[in-house]
């Protein structure tokens, strides 16, 4: 007997927000669309995590300020329990260079109970990254009220939340997390 009700596979690559009626789209939208399709991406390789019940899977994805994808991470990529952030800057091997956008499907973390460094501390430390563009805030799940965005802004990085993915994003995040209905 197997309700399962959470798909635990893959979907389709959702094709591209920009249609060709983006002509009309005002610069806002349109700069909404651009980094609707970056956290699109970052959501397909936070589907490459493995589940598990004791943290969220997350996709990231580092671009540069002209937009060539610098480097990318999903949770637990590498050994031991790394995060999604964390992986992406350690695969780049270098510091970002200036102006770099860090696209998260969730909000970096500001503390870990583990005590390892947080993600927000790798990224401010990273020096390079000036905007942190992120597809929900952290749930309540494992550490209360997260501060990301008032952590990263006391450092003069930009934090943009951008809308219109939460529930695929969450779906996916917590997809190994027990649900009781
Ligand atoms: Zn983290």
């Amino acid at each position: 007997m197997s309700t399962t009700t959470i798909t635990t596979t893959p979907p389709a690559v959702s094709p591209p927000a920009v249609s060709s009626g983006s002509a009309h789209l005002s610069p806002a939208a349109l700069e909404e669309q651009h980094h609707l399709r970056h956290l699109r991406h970052a959501l397909t390789l936070a589907w490459q995590c493995t589940p598990t019940s004791s943290a969220f899977c997350v996709g990231a994805v580092l671009l540069s300020s002209s937009g060539t994808v610098l480097s990318t991470g999903y949770s637990r990529e590498l050994p031991d329990n790394t995060h999604a952030e964390q992986v992406a800057l350690m695969k780049l091997g270098s510091p970002p260079p200036e102006g770099s956008v860090l696209y998260t499907t969730m909000e970096p973390c500001a503390k870990r109970t583990s005590g390892d460094k947080s993600c927000v501390e790798r990224i401010v430390d990273a020096g390079g990254i000036g905007t942190v563009v992120v597809g929900v805030k952290e749930p309540n799940t494992f550490v209360q009220g997260n501060q990301a965005k008032e952590l990263l802004e006391v450092k003069g990085i930009k934090y943009l939340y951008v809308p219109g993915l939460e529930r695929e994003i969450l779906v996916v995040a917590e997809r190994s997390h027990k649900k009781e209905e």
